[in-house]
């Protein structure tokens, strides 16, 4: 029985001493150039597959993103029957607290315009909104959503969240499905996106959504570039509609040379660095995961293929 492991070498260094250690019945294949018998795998590890990796390994149970999401795999191309899970460490949540945190408070105290200010070298200060009068919404309550949400909890925002199936979190309005998306972004002044990338996700942040926040409301969005409509996030911001935008990701990535993001005066923009999955914390992980699939119990990180994440 292996693991086919699909990724990079320096993330194999660390994942081979941790699978030989924890499951040392499991033969951790490095690469398919490594494969002496097809038949033996049983598992995938990769960020993206091959073309026509099933036909080559019809034995595969069990597919593992070295990732948090899955959106980069093709999900309808995998067959029907091979489980796909995810990699879910403390470490990703933590630091997405941390970026979240970050982007919130720049918005809240409005650090785009502040740095517009130190670079015209003009002391010009503007009046302060209290963190009680200012409405933090989070689109998407799962692992890293909720995590965001706990971390914002001390600042005294008025937080409330979105999310597809209805959720109950104490001290926390919560909202859910299409029909809850309006009220929920009208009371919303610094929006967070911490949507996976699905069908019904893609594109959400567009002038329509923007349009249903309050005059000036901020965006913090760490979920998937193609959630976001660029040329709408700039219209927004050129009428005001949008106040600031604190982005991780666009799409493509990386942004290329010449992308008003880069330059725009109400943007701060980092390249997808919210989270970084740490190797050894992943390699644990997906020993969790296959762990799960061979004992028949909870299965860490199993994506439900039918919701696509
Ligand atoms: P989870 O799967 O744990 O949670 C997803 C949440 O989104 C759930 O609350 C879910 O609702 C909600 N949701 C999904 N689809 C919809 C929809 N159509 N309408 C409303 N709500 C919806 O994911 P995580 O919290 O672990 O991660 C979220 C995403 O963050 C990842 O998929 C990835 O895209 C992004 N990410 C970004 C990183 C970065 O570095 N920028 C790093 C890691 C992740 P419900 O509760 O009803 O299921």
């Amino acid at each position: 029985m292996a693991l086919l492991y699909l990724s990079s070498p320096e993330r194999a260094a660390v994942w081979r001493p941790i699978f030989a250690r924890e499951m040392p019945e499991m033969a951790f294949v490095a690469g398919e150039a490594a494969v002496e018998d097809p038949a033996a795998i049983r598992y995938l590890a990769a960020w993206t597959l091959p073309p026509d990796v099933f036909l080559r390994y019809p034995g595969v149970e069990l597919v593992v993103s070295v990732g948090a999401g899955v959106d980069q795999l093709d999900l309808p191309a995998i067959p029907a029957h091979v489980a796909v899970a995810r990699t879910v460490t403390p470490s990703i949540g933590a630091m997405m607290r941390d970026y979240t945190v970050l982007g919130v408070l720049a918005m809240h105290r409005e650090l785009p315009y502040y740095l517009a200010r130190q670079r015209e070298a003009v002391w010009k200060g503007r009046p302060v909104v209290l963190a009680g009068r200012r409405r933090v919404g989070v689109m998407g309550l799962g692992e890293l959503g909720r995590a965001c949400i706990e971390a914002l909890r001390g600042f005294g925002f008025p937080l409330a969240g979105w999310s597809r199936s209805a959720r109950r979190i104490p001290g926390v309005e919560t909202f859910s499905g299409k029909d809850g998306l309006a009220p929920f972004l009208a009371r919303t002044d610094i929006l967070v996106c911490l949507l996976p990338l699905t069908e019904e996700t893609s594109g959400i942040l567009d002038a329509g959504l923007f349009a249903a926040l309050p005059e000036g409301a901020c965006l913090v969005h760490a979920g998937r570039g193609r959630q976001l409509d660029h040329a709408a996030l700039l219209a927004a911001l050129d009428t005001g509609q949008l106040g600031g935008a604190f982005l991780d990701v666009t799409e493509p990535e990386p942004l290329p040379a010449g992308h008003p993001f880069w330059t725009h005066p109400k943007i701060v923009l980092t390249p997808h660095v919210a989270t970084v999955t740490d190797f050894e914390e992943g390699a644990l992980s997906a020993v969790e995961t296959l762990r799960g699939h061979r004992e028949g119990g909870a299965i860490r990180g199993l994506v439900d293929r039918s919701r696509g994440y």
